[in-house]
């Protein structure tokens, strides 16, 4: 195949789909003299709160940061030892915002349908130092946050929300990102909404706290050049801010194109032992990946890939056997995941005839046996 191989997503495609919008929004910030948390930033973080309909935001340099600030908000990772429960079967970004707080991750093992943390194994994961739970509403689906928020209430750990994966994703009706105390949001390129560069927030409805992210992204500073408190340096630049403003309009027509290409896949594919994804009852989800699982997963990773196919493996190593995490702790629905999990091409631009190609090449996998 020389053609150009169709990719899992495509921040080009992107770009093109609202050129217009994007230079104008760059021009204008590019004129204004303003360049790092103003006008645009104080204006997106307003206009996201109310696309979620709950909550104050406050952005921040990327979803990494908005994690650690998160915790940071909530004084968590100041004592040694203070541990967060999280999953292992997320981006090493979950973790790493972990890290920076100080915190230590613990990893809970995930539900087999969902790939989202399992409230049934939450509970034996709590030691006496357990302080917060990062759900992670992974692909696209809010993980079942209903029982984590009563167990998290009944233990008295605060509950934050990893929704870099599922800008407009419901549970029961509500929108993710206000289930939580605080909620934790990416812009990276290749999001439900994406930036062309790095770029985060932090949701929360608490006034204290928003008055707090505010503080920790910028050196502490209440004024200019006076610190109040240990802070960072965590800005949201005018450019993003200007970009994602320009994109926000289109979010919600985004998710349901998303939507009717993972229901073009789902009447499509029909390929022995396939696994497609499950959508648990009462969610709404925004596809931010289509991740199915195969027993043969690398054979047929390597077959799409010789038929134009550049489909990917969200995640290939789980968290918790990375160098650099590694706990000794035995996941057995992570670990069989890592290994059947493969991510088809999804994202709004992807046409018609391209759906089609993916169908076909996994199809054709039978064939390949
Ligand atoms: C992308 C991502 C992040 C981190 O976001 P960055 O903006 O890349 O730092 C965190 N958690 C999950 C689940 C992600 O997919």
């Amino acid at each position: 195949m020389t053609q150009t191989p169709i990719l899992c997503g495509n921040p080009l495609a992107q770009y093109q789909a609202h050129r217009a919008d994007i230079g104008a929004a760059i021009q204008r910030v590019l004129d204004s003299g303003r360049y790092v948390l103003g006008p645009e930033t104080t204006a997106f973080e307003k206009e996201f709160a109310a696309w979620l309909g709950a909550g104050h935001g406050v952005g921040v340099g990327n979803g990494t940061e908005a994690l650690h600030l998160a915790l940071r908000a909530c004084g968590i990772g100041q004592q040694p030892g203070d541990e967060v429960i999280t999953v292992s079967h997320t981006a090493v970004a979950t973790a790493a915002g972990i890290d920076l707080a100080g915190a230590k991750p613990v990893f809970c093992d995930v539900e087999e349908s969902s790939f989202t943390l399992d409230p049934a194994l939450l509970e034996r994961c709590i030691t006496p130092r357990t302080r917060a739970v990062i759900a992670v509403h992974l692909y696209g689906q809010a993980a079942d946050m209903d029982p984590i928020l009563d167990i998290a209430n009944r233990h008295g750990l605060t509950v934050i929300e990893d929704c870099a994966q599922g800008h407009g994703a419901r549970y029961r009706g509500r929108r993710v990102g206000t289930l939580g105390r605080l909620a934790c949001f990416s812009f990276y390129p290749t999001k439900n909404l994406g930036a062309i560069g790095d770029g985060g927030m932090v949701v929360t409805s608490d006034a204290e706290l928003t008055a707090k992210l505010r503080l920790l992204r910028e050196y502490g500073w209440a004024e200019r050049y006076v610190s109040h408190g240990e802070g960072w340096n965590s800005r949201l630049d005018e450019l993003q801010a200007a970009i994602l403003r320009a994109k926000l309009p289109f979010l919600d027509a985004d998710n349901a194109a998303r939507s009717a290409i993972a229901a073009r896949y789902q009447a499509g594919l029909r390929l022995d032992g396939l696994v497609l994804p499950a959508v648990r009852a009462g969610n709404e989800h925004v596809h931010h990946l289509y991740v199915v699982r195969h027993a043969r997963r690398d054979e047929l990773l390597a077959h799409l890939q010789k038929n134009g196919v550049a489909a990917g493996v969200h995640y290939p190593v789980p968290v918790h056997l990375q160098p650099a995490y590694r706990t000794g702790t035995d996941l057995p629905v992570t670990e069989r995941a890592a290994r059947e999990v493969l991510s088809l091409p999804i994202y709004p631009e992807l046409s018609a005839e391209e759906q089609r190609v993916v169908i076909d090449a996994v199809n054709a996998f039978r064939g390949a046996a």
